[in-house]
């Protein structure tokens, strides 16, 4: 799957499906995108293959405290993908910056406690008012991937 900025100057491709897929309602989401949430694959940082231009992190302020960087084009300044909690190995990339956004669904639906109010969930995806247990939710294979990850 290849994506990349609304310039061009950034192109990357992942280089696997990702282990999972977020729907964020919060309201930092909310704020950071200017929309009514975010759409994350949840991916390995190595398999994500730059293949032109070079991201910039911007920190984002955060309640918990810690970090989270958002990478940007710097010429176009989109949101190509992120890192929290200062997890460099672990990305988070924006499905919308793929050629094919409808590629990837949403997993889960989280920080539903801020939806916006006219927005209907579909009823077969899992949602949560605020984060969930990847544990119970995650695919066998996703939690090896993860388990390998964090060690
Ligand atoms: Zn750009
Ligand atoms: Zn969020």
């Amino acid at each position: 799957m290849d994506g990349g900025c609304a310039c061009g100057q950034i192109r990357y491709r992942l280089r696997s499906p990702p282990m999972f897929v977020h729907c964020c309602h919060c309201l930092d989401c909310q704020r950071q995108t200017g929309s009514a949430f975010v759409l994350n694959a949840l991916i390995e940082t190595d398999r994500v293959e730059i293949l032109s231009g070079e991201t910039i992190l911007f920190a984002m302020p955060t309640d918990s405290g810690r970090p989270h960087d958002v990478a940007r084009c710097p010429a176009c300044g989109t949101a190509v993908w992120s890192h929290y909690g200062g997890l460099k190995f672990l990305t988070f990339a924006r499905v919308g910056t793929l050629d094919e956004p409808a590629a990837l669904t949403p997993d889960v639906h989280i920080y539903t406690r801020s939806k916006l109010p006219w927005m209907t969930l579909p009823p077969e995806t899992p949602a949560f008012e605020a984060y969930y247990d990847s544990k119970t939710l995650w695919p066998a294979e996703s939690l090896a991937r993860r388990k390998a990850l964090f060690g």
